[in-house]
């Protein structure tokens, strides 16, 4: 079957209601934009087979820059697209946030009760998070296929381009962070029915892999995402992860020392010149994502790490914060 077929019956078929309220891309609208755009193909095989007199060897190279840009259908092509992807990512993000939220009051809470606190059955959270996986995939796979024909159509690489500009923006989808969480909390379900690490529903697995730190999310259309979880700045295995705006993620501890915070003042108070230790992105610490599912996968898997890392970082916490009340006290009484 087509992509497009089986895109519109993903669309129209059991989870109808669910996509409801989701944006997705209009992949049969931006496709007839393609196809009224034909005409760019006749002018570029032409252009193709007067080359062939002229001169062979430039051929491809003198086809492409002509065609760099397309009159017809760059302007609607482009800014729809991107428009339709910030939706989805921003769709995806607050509906995997309100489940988790589901799964996991707060932090605290969790932390207190030890133990899962659900408003819905288990089950139904469970379908849910694998609906979002499969909303995020099919619609990452629309892009991609709608971006390859139009760069089949003009002969160009702009399609190609456009995914680096959808990086640059964070909307790129299968980068999100959300995806990690809905992936270690779906693991985290698994742990709790005594079955095996690794979670299948028909149309992706994911797996955790303890010794290298790996979580691997196998989507549909053979799209494979290793997600590597060791923290850049203390070269382990993240604790008490945090996601930046970037999409990169560390432990807090590590994050706050970057970001020259303490702990206990947490990230939210990092300066907005504060620059990502990977890619030095400004202003990334604000909205950072507390990973809690992520987190729980490896306490649950990784205990005696986990356990190691929790009393270190209280250690650090105890300290940094006497340090600070010092200095406080010193100021106060001014000696
Ligand atoms: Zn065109
Ligand atoms: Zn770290
Ligand atoms: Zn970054």
């Amino acid at each position: 079957m087509k992509f497009g077929e089986t895109f519109m019956e993903y669309l129209h078929g059991e989870q109808d209601k669910f996509l409801h309220k989701c944006s997705h891309v209009e992949y049969k609208r931006l496709k007839k934009v393609l196809k009224k755009c034909r005409t760019c193909k006749s002018l570029s095989e032409s252009c193709k087979t007067e080359q062939q007199g002229d001169k062979e060897e430039e051929e491809e190279e003198d086809c492409m820059c002509e065609y760099q840009s397309c009159p017809v259908c760059d302007q609607m092509f482009f800014s729809e697209l991107m428009k339709e992807a910030s939706d989805i990512a921003g769709c995806f993000s607050s509906r995997a946030r309100s489940l988790l939220q589901l799964h996991v009051p707060t932090g605290k809470l969790r932390f207190l009760f030890g133990v899962r606190r659900c408003f819905k059955d288990e089950q139904a959270l469970k379908d849910e998070g694998s609906m979002l996986i499969e909303y995020i995939t099919m619609n990452e796979i629309a892009i991609r296929k709608i971006l390859k024909k139009y760069d089949k159509v003009h002969c160009s690489v702009n399609g190609k381009n456009f995914k680096s500009k959808m990086k640059a923006e964070h909307i790129e989808l299968l980068r999100s962070p959300w995806l990690m969480e809905l992936g270690a909390f779906l693991l985290n379900f698994n742990k709790l029915d005594g079955g095996e690490f690794s979670e299948s529903s028909g149309h992706f697995s994911c797996d955790f892999n303890a010794s290298l730190s790996v979580m691997t999310l196998t989507l549909a259309n053979s799209i494979k995402l290793e997600f590597d979880l060791t923290c850049a700045i203390c070269l382990d295995t993240v604790y008490n992860p945090y996601a930046l705006s970037c999409g990169h993620l560390f432990c807090k501890s590590c994050a706050c020392s970057a970001a020259s915070v303490l702990i206990f003042q947490g990230l939210k108070t990092a300066s907005p010149d504060s620059k990502c230790p990977i890619c030095r992105e400004v202003g990334v610490y604000a909205n950072a994502i507390h990973m809690l599912e992520l987190d729980l996968l490896l306490k649950k898997r990784l205990k005696e790490y986990w356990k190691e890392r929790m009393s270190g970082e209280r250690a650090e916490r105890v300290k940094q914060s006497k340090e600070y009340w010092d200095l406080q006290t010193q100021y106060a009484i001014g000696y």
